[in-house]
């Protein structure tokens, strides 16, 4: 517990954030519109002299986002659901830290000091007949420039109706609530739903702990109330699992508990090569990795969180394995490098 931490972020977000925040319980760790906007939607059809787009403009919506590859013997398809935007970064993240240590870190890395940008990076496997995804992106919770997984999947030649199994890191917003429409109907039909025991049993429990986190009352009770309905909705297709279990059964969990208290890490074996899939265990791609004792708001055990971090970064680190991770600039292909104290994200080519 880091309370005093806690409190000083909570009371950081305005009023105008908190309402936003409760507004998006869904999104979770999504926090935010804050700084959303992109080019996308808002701007769509028009050139910045306002006059219709088409020669004259190079302006408009991103273009559909997905990124095949192998992984050993089994292809794979890495789907972006887009991307939102946190800022002021020391609102969301490092809250241990003083602002001049954070915006030095971030200088170094040539990183904006106001906003990140946090991808959403969706693995897709094919293992034999099942087609199993990894997390099932934010439906839209994170505001425009988000819930493309389905205009993603579909431009990759992937019908909603052929995914049989997700596998969840954890059930935060932008990780589960693409999984159920707002009607309550299931956007992949014949899919089963694997969840860890520890995390099913926090987020169906009552009351919810999130004292550790540094999210106002409003937003831990919207988020709460979002992902106990969208648990209802796919209820009768989820599977329990724990870690040290093989679903497919080439993907191994791995407990990198913290961020929530089942969140999980998985290990893809493509025979002659592996995969290390990471959840939220990195926010950032350059304070999770040059600090890993920083955390981010939405960890329920900051603790946990980061020696789970150090871990994973740990073993990744030593052994070289490649990584795709939820949150890293698009695709989120890379591997974990040990740079000084702390650790470097280096980016792999997805084109192998
Ligand atoms: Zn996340």
């Amino acid at each position: 517990m880091s309370t005093s931490s806690t409190q000083t972020s909570a009371v950081a977000l305005s009023r105008r954030d908190a309402i936003t925040l409760a507004a998006l319980g869904a999104a979770a760790a999504a926090l935010p519109t804050l700084a959303l906007g992109q080019s996308g939607s808002a701007q769509a059809g028009k050139g910045a002299s306002g006059a219709p787009s088409g020669a004259a403009s190079l302006e408009g919506p991103q273009p559909a986002d997905f990124a095949r590859l192998k992984i050993g013997e089994l292809t794979a398809v890495l789907l972006s659901d887009g991307f939102g935007k946190l800022g002021p970064i020391g609102q969301f993240f490092a809250p241990e830290a003083t602002a001049a240590d954070r915006d030095r870190v971030l200088t170094k890395a040539h990183h904006p000091l106001d906003v990140a940008t946090v991808e959403l990076n969706i693995l897709c496997l094919q293992i034999g007949s099942e087609r199993v995804l990894i997390d099932a992106g934010s439906g839209g919770g994170m505001g425009p420039t988000t819930g493309r997984l389905i205009d993603n999947m579909r431009a990759a030649g992937i019908a909603p109706e052929s995914i049989t199994g997700v596998v969840y890191t954890h059930l935060h917003g932008d990780h589960l609530a693409g999984a159920v429409r707002a009607d309550g109907s299931q956007v992949f039909p014949n899919a089963r739903h694997f969840i860890v025991k520890a995390e099913y049993e926090y987020w169906t429990g009552n009351p919810v702990d999130m004292r550790d986190t540094g999210l106002p009352p409003e937003a831990r009770s919207g988020m709460v109330a979002s992902i106990q309905k969208n648990l209802a909705a796919i209820k009768d297709k989820i599977e329990i699992v724990a870690p040290g279990d093989k679903v497919f059964p080439r993907i191994q969990i791995i407990a990198t508990h913290g961020h929530t208290p089942g969140h999980a890490s998985y290990m893809i074996d493509g025979g002659s090569e592996q995969l290390a899939v990471l959840g939220d265990l990195a926010h950032s791609h350059v304070l999770a990795f040059a600090r890993p004792d920083w955390t981010i708001i939405f960890d329920v055990d900051r603790k946990q969180a980061v020696a789970s971090r150090k871990a994973m970064f740990d073993r990744l680190s030593s052994d070289g394995t490649l990584v795709a991770a939820y949150h890293m600039p698009w695709p989120g292909l890379g591997r974990v490098a040990r740079e000084g104290e702390g650790y470097r994200w280096d980016i792999a080519p997805t084109r192998r």
